[in-house]
């Protein structure tokens, strides 16, 4: 159950997420429109732009530069591009608008454009050419002009030297005109083709924001119910030792007169809890800290035989008192790079467990061997087993099968989360498996890590 406090919280933490993500959506496609703007705009414009080069060169009687113009190439420069020719008074001295370089209609005279009935649309074009203006203000700069509100031309004004004897432009000033209506056309269906397309991603990127929040809110949420759920378990385990102490502590009260002698039961029962809290904080505290990052592997060269040897040593005196049979088979002559403490714990919590859930008469078996190229430890035994539900959750923090009996023998459900914390640090694998014709199998594998040089 959450906290109203919590979801408030989380509900905070969702809208940010919403919005970072909208935000970051936006900008992508933002860029991504700039840079298709940028790259796709001049290129429209890239004929337009050296077709009027192209002409300016050729009028200057200049080499043509960016490569050779191909004939058919300067036919179409040619048939896009008008010239019009001012005087020094900026007044029009070629009507036409239609000559190309190389093809001079004027000798200083000036001409009105011939009427043509046959072609109304080429008269219009005629009558818009000589709208425009001379401007002297940008010359051999492109400049972009509008006719009439509605025809587009890209043009060029050049003074042509006095001294030039190409053509009869000598001392005029040449501007040159490509009409660029329909790059006009092509950039207006683009940009707005890219705005529709921008805007349609952007609201999908509403709802992918609005799905993506709550996912990467999951992982958050689950992290938080765990965390929960320990703390509310660490305070119920460490409740329980306490109140027993106290209550003890509270009847040794009672008795004032009385010798230490006379008390013993309940000082033992006291310190067997205080152990008790003792071993339970410091695992939680090595849960905690792992949670966090901050228990840190030290990993060193060891050799493992005689290493698992020292480990396993006591118990095959701890089984024997226990009236249970202790085997070992260690077959793994090798030199392992492993954190040796970690390891032992490893061993010890699952050796624990193994004789914890044993009657007297049982077997505990303890195998160290390569496989493949990992290496395994198993330790089984012949005691009560796990039921396949339980399997499951053995790994959980605080999961006992039968809590009454896991307090009688001492466990706090930590054991095998630490050990599986310790198995995931070494990059391991473990299975639970059923022993036949009862008990418990943990085969636990790691892979053989390098030592560092
Ligand atoms: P505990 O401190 O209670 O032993 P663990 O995390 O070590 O906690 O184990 C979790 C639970 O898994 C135990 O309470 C017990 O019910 C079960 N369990 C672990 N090892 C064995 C085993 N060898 N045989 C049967 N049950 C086991």
């Amino acid at each position: 159950m959450k906290t109203k406090q919590a979801q408030h919280a989380f509900g905070k933490q969702q809208w940010w997420l919403f919005v970072s993500e909208l935000v970051s959506f936006a900008v992508i496609f933002l860029t991504l429109g700039t840079i298709l703007w940028q790259v796709f705009q001049p290129s429209i414009y890239q004929s337009v732009n050296r077709g009027i080069k192209v002409q300016r060169q050729i009028l200057l009687g200049t080499r043509v530069t960016g490569g050779p113009v191909s004939q058919d190439a300067y036919r179409s420069i040619a048939f896009r591009t008008s010239l019009l020719v001012f005087d020094a008074n900026g007044r029009l001295m070629n009507g036409s608008g239609t000559p190309t370089a190389g093809t001079p209609n004027t000798n200083g005279s000036s001409k009105q454009p011939k009427k043509n009935n046959k072609n109304d649309s080429q008269n219009d074009f005629v009558n818009t050419l000589q709208q425009i203006k001379l401007n002297t203000t940008h010359l051999d700069e492109l400049r972009d002009i509008r006719v009439n509100g509605q025809n587009h031309f890209r043009t060029m004004t050049i003074k042509v030297p006095a001294t030039n004897n190409a053509l009869g432009y000598a001392g005029y000033y040449v501007m040159i005109v490509t009409n660029t209506d329909s790059e006009h056309v092509s950039v207006d269906v683009f940009k707005r083709t890219l705005l529709w397309t921008m805007f349609t991603f952007w609201l999908i990127s509403i709802l992918l924001s609005y799905v993506l929040a709550r996912l990467n809110m999951r992982p958050i949420l689950r992290s938080w119910q765990r965390q929960r759920e320990f703390v509310a378990n660490a305070a119920h385990e460490l409740r329980t030792p306490l109140t027993v102490i106290q209550n003890k502590l509270e009847m040794m009260l009672t008795h004032p007169n009385d010798k230490v002698m006379d008390q013993t039961e309940q000082i033992t029962m006291s310190l067997s809890e205080v152990r008790r809290l003792n071993s339970l904080t410091s695992d939680l505290l090595l849960l905690a800290r792992s949670d966090s990052d901050m228990t840190q592997i030290r990993t060193e060269t060891v050799a493992m035989a005689s290493f698992l040897e020292t480990v396993i040593q006591p118990y095959s005196e701890i089984a024997a008192s226990q009236e249970k049979h202790f085997v070992d088979d260690i077959h793994l002559d090798r030199d392992l790079v492993i954190d040796k403490q970690r390891i032992h714990q490893l061993i010890v919590i699952f050796l624990d467990n193994a004789l914890k859930y044993t009657e007297a008469g049982a077997t505990v078996s303890f195998t160290a061997k390569m496989a493949g190229n990992r290496w395994e430890l198993q330790i089984k035994d012949t005691g009560i087993g796990i039921d396949d539900t339980d399997k499951a959750h053995v790994f959980d923090r605080f999961y006992r099968v039968d809590k009454s009996r896991s307090r009688a023998t001492g466990g706090n459900g930590l054991g095998l989360s630490i050990a599986k914390w310790i198995i995931d640090s070494h990059r391991g694998r473990v299975t639970v498996t059923d022993n036949q014709p009862q008990g418990t199998v943990f085969t636990i594998s790691f892979p053989v890590s390098k030592a560092k040089k």
